[in-house]
């Protein structure tokens, strides 16, 4: 598919659109054109996704495009229908639930929080646990959007740059939809969602260089028009638009969950900001169409602060941060985010905070014994966001707060879990029993 040029249309779009003749293509029934996040540059339906973003934009602040739908969309939850998956929102999402490549992803569970939410300071905490997920992510969302777009196009190649959560969620849409899957890694990756990529069928290519992952999938992308799922391009702009807008059926589920309110806070793990910028997108809709009567503040947890500093410098271009340490939470570990969560955050009155690995694991195991939650390392550092937004006065012990996990414990074990030294193995019953005896444990209640 050819590139085709941007328009210059920076204020006034709704004038162009009303004008404008759909240009042929798979997604010309939903997706009318693209428009950039940051200055409004308007781009036609079929323009080839490169990764780079907006091109005015790319030299200065590089932001990512977001589609503008053909048809005016509707209330999201107004227009549900069915109960079997997010393809419910299919009115607001860019393709038909006819076309949906669907593993059963969304609905996934908000839960009261109120031990762990006392213990951060907040009691009126709950926890969307994104872990439920097909593939035990939140990646499923923009996975299911992107693989069934993919489809629908005709592509037989789906890839990404990931050796993560991204990566096992983009393998099995793929195996469901019948679509080869390639995946480059670094050298070196290991792990159980390496594992789980491979399990699905994917094509796992490891590369030594980070630069060589995302060449690889440029020189794909043009010379085989491979569907490239992931940011292969720097500095990096976010994700595929398309997959993009799964995220919105997270904010849609928050506040179908709480009875038609928008929490105080929603608390993000943040990388590059996909699904950030895709609730917060989700949230202005419900908006906009009065569903919610307030919305909520933003809370990106990240890690080497390039969102804060963003923040506090105002900023549109990101800086790239210095890696001081190698974080335990791999998943969300890039030195430099993106202007869409940054937009977020600004738009939404939000922070946000840098998480260090201290207590990251005590958090993560407070989690589990107090709520039967067990999350992934990245997906606990909203929790010690949370916990230093109150202490500075920020959060009030009276907010409604929203934490979103967003994948499940066991994708990281290796890093998680410690050594068995304290499992005892007991020759008989009775040896076991003279253990719990002195164990302190109250056996009879
Ligand atoms: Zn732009």
């Amino acid at each position: 598919m050819a590139s085709r040029p941007f328009r210059d249309l920076t204020h006034d779009t709704s004038a162009h659109i009303s004008g404008e003749q759909k240009q042929p293509g798979v997604d010309a029934n939903r997706v009318l054109e693209f428009v950039c996040i940051r200055c409004g540059a308007s781009a036609p339906a079929d323009v080839t996704i490169d990764s780079r973003g907006c091109a005015r934009c790319q030299g200065t602040a590089p932001a990512n495009l977001r589609p503008v739908y053909a048809v005016p969309q509707p209330d999201p939850l107004a227009g549900a229908k069915g109960s079997s998956s997010l393809w419910r929102f299919a009115h607001m999402l860019p393709c038909g639930a006819e076309e949906a490549v669907s593993l059963g992803e969304g609905l996934t569970p908000l839960l009261a929080a109120p031990r762990i939410g006392a213990f951060l300071g907040v009691p009126d905490l709950a926890i969307k646990d994104e872990g439920r997920n097909p593939t035990w992510s939140h990646k499923d969302r923009f996975s299911t959007i992107a693989v069934s777009v993919a489809r629908a196009r005709g592509a037989k190649i789906v890839a990404t740059a990931s050796s993560g959560n991204a990566g096992a969620s983009l393998a099995a849409y793929a195996a469901r939809a019948g679509l080869k899957c390639v995946v480059t890694t670094f050298a070196g990756s290991a792990g159980a969602m390496l594992a789980q990529i491979r399990k699905y069928g994917a094509t796992v290519l490891p590369l030594v260089s980070k630069m060589d992952r995302w060449s690889l999938l440029e020189q794909a992308a043009a010379r085989y028009d491979w569907f490239i799922a992931s940011p292969y391009h720097g500095p990096v702009v976010g994700s595929h638009p398309l997959g993009i807008e799964g995220y919105k059926t997270i904010a849609y589920e928050i506040v179908e969950q709480s009875d038609g309110t928008a929490p105080d806070w929603c608390v993000l793990p943040v990388c590059y900001g996909d699904a950030l910028s895709g609730v917060w997108a989700g949230f202005c809709e419900l908006f906009a169409q009065g569903s919610i009567t307030r919305l909520p503040r933003l809370v990106a947890a990240e890690v080497h602060g390039s969102l804060s500093d963003a923040l506090a410098s105002g900023a549109d271009a990101l800086s790239e941060r210095k890696m001081l340490f190698d974080s335990l939470a791999v998943s969300i570990g890039t030195p430099r985010s993106t202007f869409q969560a940054l937009k977020a955050l600004r738009e939404s009155g939000g922070h946000a905070v840098p998480v260090s690995n201290h207590g990251l694991i005590a958090m993560q195991e407070r989690l589990a014994r107090d709520e039967g939650i067990f999350a992934e390392l990245a997906s606990v550092t909203p929790l010690i966001a949370i916990a230093t937004l109150k202490d500075q006065g920020v959060i009030a012990a009276t907010d409604r707060v929203v934490a979103v996990v967003t994948a499940s414990g066991l994708k990281d074990l290796d890093r998680s879990a410690g050594s068995n030294e304290h499992d005892r193995i007991f020759r008989t019953t009775d040896d076991a029993w003279r253990w719990l005896d002195d164990s302190g444990l109250d056996l009879a209640s």
